[in-house]
């Protein structure tokens, strides 16, 4: 005979993904547990990370559905209106746009605020369990169950157990699923400043030689998002700067195009590592959100592609559950893989190449990359079609 299992669910990571997929499973009287290494207080309100994310429309939609938009101060909800990408000393800029005078590509949202918007809509979700400030040690999985064991000694079983513990998950390699791991070398520093002259809701990314920089619009005419892309030594150096010295040093590399920069938020430093899992889903277990795929952040899909997944998943069990079938039935956690590897190998393949033609200063990148932004501009379907992409209406 076997055991009854404690839990139908448990859910390693209560970070966005984590808490979209547990947040997707209201409804379906499934018992839920979600384990997560940071204390319940920090869940609840997380510091700011400096990351804003660039929402699509189909993201918004989704957090409408999840109960977390509605969660959200519109104050801190800043409209993306057109994006614009400049390459080296040239003054050409390849822009995208919506289709209609005053149409947002997107919206831009703290991390921060989107956990924290997440966590409220989910907390107090009926037969769910949070497991906050808990580490563990172990996952295994057979035919019948999958079996989570605790720091503290205990043991937690369930039908189907998901790791979503971010792009170097833990979860993973307990069930040895193999990834793409690419250090990249280099380190992202962002941080929020303000500037002398105003943004109009318009991002800006320049491919400068030998860097990266972006400049992201924020709900206040002159206070932007700066993220800046260099080798890690120096990114280390200049997050070392105080904040008078940080600031100067980001107007000269953005050529005062905002006016003189001072920072008001940070600097933070994500060291630049992109992940892709050999398969999504084991027996009795799935990879959801950065532990199935960490892009490089400079396309913005991380968060937008691993919100589709988890709730791609989570449509797939709230149905088996409803007509009685195993939700971590093989067929079913292969649909949710196929479905998750169609949307996501193109986007992360393309953004690698991207990231590598943007970042390569032989000679030959530098003369094909103008090239290919002119081709880009003079094909209207290509800037249609990446407009659509970032609006996913
Ligand atoms: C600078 C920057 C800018 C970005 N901008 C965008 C953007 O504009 N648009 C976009 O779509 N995406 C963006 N992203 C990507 C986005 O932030 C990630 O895709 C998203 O945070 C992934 O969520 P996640 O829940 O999968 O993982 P994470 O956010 O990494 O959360 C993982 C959670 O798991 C917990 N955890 C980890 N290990 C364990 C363990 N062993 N036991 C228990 N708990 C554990 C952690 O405490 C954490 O709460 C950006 C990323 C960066 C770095």
């Amino acid at each position: 005979m076997t055991m009854p299992h404690s839990y139908d669910v448990i859910i390693v990571g209560a970070g966005p993904a984590g808490l979209a997929f547990a947040r997707a499973l209201a409804g379906t009287r499934l018992r839920i547990a979600i384990i997560d290494q940071s204390p319940a207080a920090t869940l609840a309100a997380p510091p700011c990370d400096g990351r804003e994310i660039a929402l699509t429309h189909r993201s918004i939609a989704t957090l409408q559905r999840l109960g977390a938009w509605q969660r959200l101060d519109p104050a801190h909800i800043a409209p993306l209106r057109e994006a614009r990408v400049l390459n080296g000393e040239r003054s050409f800029a390849l822009s995208f746009a919506g289709p209609h005078e005053g149409d947002r590509l997107g919206s831009l949202v703290s991390n921060h605020h989107i956990r924290r918007a997440l966590f409220q809509s989910t907390v107090d979700q009926t037969g769910l369990t949070l497991l906050a400030g808990t580490n563990i040690r172990g996952v295994r999985t057979d035919a019948d169950a999958a079996t989570v064991l605790l720091d503290d000694g205990r043991s937690l079983s369930a039908r189907l157990v998901v790791g979503a513990d971010s792009r170097f998950s833990f979860v993973r390699r307990q069930l040895e699923i193999g990834a793409q791991v690419n250090p990249l070398g280099r380190s992202m520093l962002v941080a929020r400043v303000a500037h002398a002259a105003a943004h109009r809701g318009i991002a800006t990314e320049w491919f400068g030689h030998g860097q990266t920089i972006a400049m992201l619009p924020l709900n206040a005419p002159r206070v932007s998002s700066a993220v800046l892309t260099l080798p890690s030594a120096a990114i280390d150096r200049l997050a070392a700067l105080d904040g008078v010295a940080l600031g100067a040093e980001l107007t000269r590399r953005f050529r005062a195009r905002l006016g003189a920069m001072a920072v008001l938020e940070g600097p933070h430093v994500y060291p630049l590592t992109t992940t892709y899992a050999h398969r999504f889903v084991a027996r009795r277990a799935a990879l959801v959100g950065d532990a199935a795929v960490g892009m490089h952040p400079v396309t913005a899909h991380g968060f937008n592609l691993g919100l589709q997944g988890a709730v791609k998943l989570a449509d797939l069990i709230a149905e088996a559950a409803q007509h009685k079938r195993d939700i971590a039935g093989d067929i079913l956690l292969r649909r949710y893989e196929a479905a998750h590897r169609l949307a996501s190998a193109p986007l992360y393949a393309s953004t690698n190449l991207l990231v590598r033609l943007y970042t390569d200063d032989r000679p030959v990148a530098r003369i094909v990359r103008p090239l290919a932004l002119r081709a880009a501009a003079r094909l209207p379907m290509v800037r249609t079609a990446i407009a659509r992409r970032l609006m996913q209406q």
